[in-house]
């Protein structure tokens, strides 16, 4: 049998041992000496990466299959060929196998002229793909290492108010400046607009440009101002100084929820929330878990709206919504409750909650923890148990070398510490929900939309049964 010989190390690998040119061509080679084949060709690929098919051997490899100068191609590692499963898969299927081309890794000991070779071809691909996706991962985790220390990314945008500085923030304090101001005149009750249009009246601009509507909203928004930064939706604590104390950001972030509605309504938008009913979306039913639907119905004195379960009357609510058709016609027990009713009894709920919030949020924390809250933790015992294991393991056979125990367990702490952070943030909301319900206590002297946006930042869903609302708040 005539044998292709193909090699390829990537610049990196090129460093490492075991993986240089000479060294794979020489142990293909004596392989080859032993099962008594020839040598056709050598094709070697130094310094490239095996994410590509645009390397100088691989294509001339590629273009000779057509000749019929070898029989098989003998690699020494199954990636050498190509990191990544397409490219796999291709050449074996569509170049070499198209041609009566054998393909053989001598690592891995297989051969596709046999069946058990064939099938190895795809289970051994998907893990090639897996080892470059576990690459990419790690990158990633440097990435989140990086912002875990405190640092910003090379690339990022530097707020308005600070200069660049190695992997960090310097205050520019005549900007700082301006920022302090922005905030205080915020929380002092200026609206925005006013804000900007007296920056620009009294030259205060500090920047290129004008300011706008958008650069102090942004402004007012940015997390970086508290000495934090943020990294794909989590907040870290940077290296660098806040500018605003992370009270007053707070502060800051509930007010502009709360003007957002009066913003809504100037530009008379009617669903500033996307609700147009204080409890769209928020009642599920108590026997079925379906979101309870709005329904009109006509009486003397006007009409009357009801919410209903949408299952109750399997047919007749099934054919506005086609959505609905996920589930199945129970003809749900639930009754049917008037909207007003509903609502009243929830704004009463509300109020109660208001004037003693830490009720509720303490009850969160010991006695009836909310289910996210439980999972978590669950969840943070069950890697502590994985941790423990991995070590004993480690400990007791001779499956793990330390590399990989090293591997294993860092991916744990990346996954044990996320889920920390989520219950920290759980903390911080409980804060939130403290002051927003500390400022419904008024609630039911509040127009109809404000109350909307409130009972919508409370809650979370409502439990609907035949006797009871059982409310699940926000925390
Ligand atoms: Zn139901």
């Amino acid at each position: 049998m005539k044998v292709a010989i193909y090699v390829r190390v990537s610049t990196l690998e090129q460093a490492e041992s075991g993986y240089s040119i000479g060294e794979q061509t020489e142990k293909l080679k004596s392989y080859c000496k032993i099962k008594d084949w020839q040598v056709a060709k050598i094709y070697t690929d130094p310094g490239f990466s095996g994410s590509s098919l645009d390397r100088p051997a691989m294509q001339q490899l590629i273009s000779d299959c057509k000749l019929g100068v070898f029989d098989a191609v003998l690699v020494y590692k199954l990636d050498r060929l190509s990191r990544s499963q397409k490219d796999t898969l291709y050449l074996i299927e569509d170049v070499f196998n198209a041609h009566n081309i054998h393909f053989m890794s001598l690592s891995e000991n297989f051969d596709t002229s046999t069946p058990f070779g064939k099938a190895m071809i795809g289970l051994l691909s998907v893990f090639a793909q897996l080892e470059r996706e576990q690459i990419k991962e790690r990158m990633q985790m440097g990435k989140l290492g990086r912002v875990k220390a405190g640092k910003i990314s090379a690339w990022s945008n530097v707020p308005f108010g600070y200069t660049k500085a190695k992997d960090s923030y310097d205050i520019d304090p005549l900007r700082a400046g301006i920022v302090k101001r922005i905030y205080a005149d915020y929380l002092a009750g200026k609206s925005i607009t006013k804000i900007t249009k007296e920056l620009n009246r009294e030259g205060h601009i500090g920047k290129g440009v004008n300011w706008s509507y958008r650069t102090v909203r942004q402004i007012l928004g940015n997390v970086t101002y508290t000495g934090r930064i943020i990294f794909k939706g989590q907040v870290y604590d940077g290296l660098h100084t806040g500018i605003i104390s992370k009270a007053d950001w707070d502060e800051v972030q509930r007010v502009l929820k709360i003007r957002q509605l009066d913003q809504a309504k100037k530009s008379n938008n009617p669903r500033p929330f996307q609700a147009r009913y204080m409890l769209s979306g928020l009642l599920k039913c108590h026997y079925c878990g379906a979101t309870l639907a709005i329904a009109k119905s006509h009486t003397k004195n006007g009409p009357l709206w009801r919410y209903v379960c949408p299952t109750r009357h399997a047919k007749k609510y099934h054919s506005n919504n086609a959505a609905r058709y996920r589930i199945p016609p129970v003809n749900c027990e639930l009754t049917y409750k008037y909207k007003d009713d509903l609502e009243k009894a929830v704004l009463r709920e509300v109020k109660k909650v208001a004037l003693n919030p830490d009720a509720v949020v303490t009850n969160q924390d010991d006695g009836q923890p909310t289910i996210d809250k439980q999972a978590i933790k669950a969840q943070l015992a069950k890697i502590k148990r994985q941790q423990a294991k991995l070590v004993d393991l480690y400990l007791l056979s001779d499956d793990l070398n330390v590399d990989q125990l090293r591997d294993r367990s860092e991916k744990l702490k990346v996954q044990a510490d996320a889920l920390q952070a989520q219950l920290i943030h759980d903390t911080k909301k409980a804060d939130a929900f403290k002051k927003t319900a500390t400022d419904a206590k008024q609630i039911d002297q509040l127009d109809y939309e404000h109350q909307t946006a409130i009972v919508r930042m409370l809650i979370d869903h409502i439990d609907v049964s035949n006797t009871d609302l059982d409310i699940y708040w926000q925390i």
